[in-house]
């Protein structure tokens, strides 16, 4: 399925989301997550590599697209670099207020619409605290990255556009432990993105790495460390990169 619009052609998934941008140039989209935990004052969960992703792409002169939930827009700590994001012309929008899980991985629905209503209300109120208005911000990943149709069509008939990841590149497993059978090093998760480039390309890739620090992982450890080296060699692999600001979804 796809659908053509503002010289972009967005390869939906069966849910009607977006997981691929495809132009007439080798496009890669660099989108940012986090996550706040309340409960542990952000131990496990934070936004606390934003400023480190903001002076990287300030370096390289990338435009990024970034989504923390909007209980981390709520954060005073982070209050200076959401204004920062805004000023220095990324995408900002949000991934849920309270990062809802939407359904299983049955696709079973977990969710009543009301509360998928009233947490879009919170999140719509955080951003328009920093002067954003829906135009700005309608086009926004799901919690989790995950949504089934059902749940999909209520932030449709809400007049949000939905994007999510490309499925395949793993460079959200930084939430992994080392010692742990599925622990994914940074190096691990870096090797695993250039094999995906050698077998299929990362043309129209929604590449999305966590502006966060896992306690558990070495600042070596932590994907978004490596930006810069990530964006000069996909650079040299002859691929630009595009804002979700710029792509009429
Ligand atoms: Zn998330």
């Amino acid at each position: 399925m796809s659908s053509w619009a503002g010289g972009v052609r967005a390869e939906l998934d069966t849910c009607g989301v977006a997981r691929k941008l495809f132009s007439d140039h080798k496009t890669i989209y660099l989108v940012f997550t986090g996550h706040f935990s309340i409960d542990d004052a952000g131990y496990f969960e934070n936004f606390d590599g934003v400023e480190t992703v903001l002076n990287t792409l300030k370096a390289k002169g990338v435009k990024g697209s970034f989504f923390p939930t909007a209980i981390t827009l709520a954060m005073p700590r982070y209050e200076s670099s959401i204004k920062r994001i805004i000023a220095e012309g990324h995408y900002i929008s949000g991934h849920s207020y309270g990062h809802l899980l939407l359904c299983d991985t049955q696709g079973k629905t977990l969710v009543t619409r009301d509360s998928v209503n009233v947490d879009l209300k919170l999140m719509e109120y955080q951003l328009e605290r920093f002067g954003l208005k829906k135009e700005d911000y309608r086009k926004m990943i799901p919690p989790y990255e995950t949504a089934n149709k059902e749940t999909a069509q209520w932030y449709m008939d809400k007049g949000y556009s939905l994007l999510s990841p490309t499925l395949g590149i793993l460079t959200d497993q930084d939430w992994t432990q080392p010692g742990k059978p599925n622990y994914l090093s940074a190096q691990d998760i870096l090797n695993l993105v250039w094999k995906y480039e050698r077998e299929k390309g990362l043309d129209g890739v929604i590449l999305l790495i966590h502006a966060m620090n896992y306690p558990w992982r070495t600042p070596d450890d932590r994907p978004y460390n490596h930006l810069g080296l990530i964006i000069d060699r996909l650079r040299e692999m002859g691929y630009q990169f595009g804002c979700i600001k710029d792509v009429d979804l």
